[in-house]
């Protein structure tokens, strides 16, 4: 299904996907070839602000079940998105990409504080704005960080890339009669509970009108295609 044309989009990656072959934290060569892709899109006019998840490095919820606190864990859980963002930015710029890290926790000294209008003037000035540390609120998910600043940067969509090349009824990993949705309604999502995003994400995306693209950014060249509207993917929007 052909997707509208978008001027400014937020592109979610999940965590796990920075691990490419790996089985846990980083693969710098996975990484290259990511931002390369980030670079394609951006080269065809399109804004981009990014956000990454931590889930390769640490996940709250992970450390409360071995016993840490959970807020604990979720600050450690968000400084993981800060290295994640970090390496990103690393990736792009050697590309030649303009970028800036924002963080919703300031540090300082490595990189600048979550200042939209800040962020406002360099997305105007072509840069892509990578967004860490989430919402900056324990027991939050990266997911509802990616709406959250979606919402306020005014992206008329939010691109989530994941391991999944989109929504299905059930997991396909377990059942593979599972059926994959072309389109599927905010409210649907959460009535049944589908696992694309946390409840509050979807809300926060419904409230603003921003749909969310699922698709899987494992594939190379898939980003462009779901743009092109060639790919394979899920878009939750407003019923049609
Ligand atoms: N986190 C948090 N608040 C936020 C965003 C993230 O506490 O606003 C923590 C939380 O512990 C989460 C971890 O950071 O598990 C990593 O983010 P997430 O699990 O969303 O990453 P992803 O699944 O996208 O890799």
């Amino acid at each position: 299904m052909p997707l509208p044309q978008f001027k400014r989009i937020l592109l979610k990656l999940s965590g796990e996907v920075l691990m490419g072959r790996q089985q846990f934290g980083l693969d710098p060569e996975f990484v290259t070839e990511l931002a390369a892709e980030i670079k394609a899109t951006k080269d065809t006019g399109l804004e981009i602000c990014l956000v990454i998840g931590g889930g390769n490095i640490f996940r709250g919820v992970a450390g409360a079940a071995k016993g840490l606190d959970r807020t604990t864990g979720d600050y450690m859980g968000m400084l993981a998105t800060v290295m994640n963002a970090l390496a990103m930015q690393n990736a792009l710029e050697r590309l030649g990409v303009e970028t800036r890290v924002q963080s919703a926790i300031p540090m300082a000294s490595v990189c600048e504080p979550y200042i939209r209008r800040r962020a406002e003037r360099h997305l105007q000035k072509g840069r892509i704005v990578i967004f860490a540390a989430g919402t900056g609120n324990p027991f939050f998910t990266t997911d509802t960080g990616a709406a959250l600043r979606a919402a306020e940067m005014g992206c008329h969509a939010l691109l989530k890339g994941t391991s999944v090349d989109g929504v299905y009824d059930s997991d396909p990993k377990k059942n593979p009669q599972a059926n994959r949705f072309d389109t599927i309604s905010y409210d649907k999502v959460l009535s049944d509970n589908l696992k694309v995003m946390d409840a509050a994400a979807v809300a926060l995306c419904r409230e603003n009108h921003i749909p969310i693209v699922v698709f899987s950014i494992r594939e190379k060249g898939n980003l462009a295609r779901v743009l092109a509207g060639e790919g394979v993917q899920t878009i939750v929007q407003e019923e049609v």
